[in-house]
């Protein structure tokens, strides 16, 4: 009993985890900060990145948060299509958060894992100061 809820357990920390555009398995690479590893997931196909809560977590604490606002958005274009979230699953549509300095960069959230999926560029596109900032630089992106 015991046994198999470890194994279980240990089964899910290793999941895979598919893109939620290419559903091709995301690469998951670590970044190794002083205090802490920290994972993130990347898509090769079209180069989308999905930051776990832990990263994010680790972020606030080194720097200002910017306030990341929740939109519903009309599905007037195709780039708006709901994305499942690669962790939770099939039934966790994620919801389109908007950047609250730049419009063009509409990023997804999961409220249930608290997760992000960044398409590509988008990181780029938001180079001011924040938490965004800092991902960026520590994901190696400029
Ligand atoms: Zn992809
Ligand atoms: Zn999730």
């Amino acid at each position: 009993m015991l046994l198999a809820s470890l194994i279980k357990k240990s089964l899910k920390r290793i999941k895979m985890l598919d893109c939620p555009r290419c559903e091709i398995e995301l690469v998951t690479e670590t970044k190794v900060e002083p205090n802490q590893s920290l994972e993130y997931h990347s898509c090769s196909l079209c180069e989308g990145i999905w930051v776990s809560k832990e990263v994010l977590n680790y972020l606030e604490r080194i720097q200002e948060p910017v306030a990341i606002e929740i939109l519903d958005i009309d599905k007037k274009l195709d780039q708006l299509i709901g994305l499942n979230c690669p962790s939770c699953g099939e039934d966790h549509l994620m919801k389109k958060a908007e950047h609250p300095r730049d419009e063009r960069v509409i990023m997804d959230y999961c409220e249930t894992c608290e997760g992000v999926w960044l398409d590509k560029g988008e990181l780029r596109a938001i180079q001011q100061e924040g938490i965004l900032t800092a991902l960026a630089k520590l994901l190696g992106i400029k």
